[in-house]
């Protein structure tokens, strides 16, 4: 569930209610199911009556009351983003282990090869990740000399800063590799750009030419090669990151899981055209642009994964069961040339609604306003599945009646008709 909505999320639910089936015309790739769903459970988002909610009531003096929408989950909704983010990162330091370096690694690809990436994009998305593990390998392996495997954590971003078609990985990399015939630990003090920008493009290149086999692609490869002479553009970022998994994850989370075009940024709306600022990585400003609305339409949806796509994958010995063991190995021979490495891991928990809300509003939306006490669950209402939770039913039915001594049911004046207890003990399987 997600905390109050800024005006700006009306804009971008207008854009959709105006334009999507119009859009679809446009763009039949899109006049699916799947996409006409998330579309529809983005714009009842935030709305009770669509998508179910949670009543919320003061057992004390039975005057507070809040009530709770549920979200929608899509991945087209920037309503949820925020909620998205937060559970990427705190999914993702949990993979990181105390004592292992890691380095950032970013994969991209040259802008005339996106198109052709666009229209494969279903065959190409997961051996694109795939692609970037082998390449990692390859490198670590070329410079130590040894048969190496990394731990991998890839994240498959599709965007640029502005929204528009950018495919390109985000590794976060263990700074060397298990020397699995030595059962050794490896470690890497640095990867030469030259050699990483080299073997990324002949990785790319040659699954695009695998997986894509027709003219075009052969072609495009071809100038590929002449064009860049040095390799494609990757980027390692400086130093490790040893210590500050939370920081690593939230950082990251900015750059890997941020949605194409996110709420704070879209500006204007006037039936045709959106409006929206980004923070140019060029020329270092922050940059304005107003597209056509169905242009804007299609730079969110066009970043959409298809059903059921894994963004974050674990590759290497980060995927293992016997990482484990190899851990204190790694732990071992980077004390050996580091001295101690410090870290301590932090597991960060998702923010629940209430702490979500908490931060957007400064109050505690389950407080009873009144007395102050803490209010109850009263009522979980969810559309298919009509009526989960019923107090004033558990009440009736006598749920309190082992407890202190109440009131008769006829409830005399001064009387009270709640019951005593300071919270309902009730598990909610699926709902924050
Ligand atoms: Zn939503
Ligand atoms: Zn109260």
């Amino acid at each position: 569930m997600t905390a109050a909505a800024p005006p700006a999320w009306n804009l971008f639910k207008q854009i959709f209610a105006d334009h999507w089936d119009g859009f679809k015309r446009a763009h039949p790739r899109y006049d699916r199911r799947y996409y006409d769903g998330l579309v529809e459970k983005m714009l009842g988002c935030g709305n009770p009556d669509q998508m179910g909610y949670i009543d919320y009531r003061c057992l004390h003096c039975g005057e507070g009351t809040h009530r709770v929408a549920m979200s929608c989950k899509s991945s087209l909704c920037l309503r949820c983003a925020k909620v998205y983010v937060d559970t990427w990162v705190s999914q993702v330091s949990r993979m990181l282990h105390e004592g292992v370096i890691y380095r950032h690694i970013v994969l991209t690809m040259p802008a005339l090869l996106r198109t052709t990436f666009y229209h494969n994009a279903k065959v190409l998305l997961s051996t694109f990740m795939r692609c970037g593990v082998t390449c990692l390998d390859a490198v670590f392996t070329r410079v130590s000399g040894r048969a190496l495997q990394g731990g991998y954590i890839v994240v498959i971003q599709t965007h640029g800063r502005n929204g528009q078609y950018n495919p390109h990985l985000h590794i976060i990399a263990t700074s060397g590799g298990w020397d699995r015939q030595a059962q050794q630990w490896v470690h890497l003090d640095y990867v030469p750009y030259p050699l990483l920008r080299k073997q990324w493009q002949w990785h790319l290149l040659t699954m695009l030419r695998q997986t894509v086999k027709t003219q075009e692609i052969k072609r495009l490869v071809d100038t590929c090669y002449t064009r860049y002479r040095e390799g494609f553009v990757t980027n390692v970022q400086k130093g490790d990151v040893p210590a500050h998994y939370q920081s690593l994850a939230t950082y990251l989370a900015k750059y890997v899981v941020s949605p194409p075009i996110s709420l704070r940024r879209i500006d204007r709306y006037d039936g045709h055209h959106v409006t929206y600022h980004y923070r140019s990585h060029k020329s270092e400003r922050v940059e304005h642009e107003t597209v056509a609305v169905y242009t804007f339409i299609g730079r969110m949806i066009q970043h959409v994964f298809p059903k059921g796509f894994q963004r974050i994958r674990y590759y290497g010995v980060q995927a293992t069961k016997t990482f484990a063991t190899i851990k204190h190995l790694i732990q071992e021979a980077l004390a050996k040339v580091r001295g101690i490495v410090q870290g301590a891991i932090k597991i960060i928990a998702p923010l629940t609604y209430r702490q979500r809300y908490q931060q957007s509003t400064g109050r505690d939306p389950l407080r009873c306003p009144h007395c102050r006490r803490e209010m109850g669950v009263w009522r979980i209402w969810h559309p298919r599945y009509g009526v989960i939770h019923d107090e004033p039913e558990a009440i009736r039915r006598g749920k309190y009646a082992s407890q202190a001594p109440r009131a008769a049911p006829t409830g005399g004046a001064g009387r009270t008709l709640w019951p005593a207890a300071g919270g309902i003990p009730l598990s909610l399987p699926g709902l924050r």
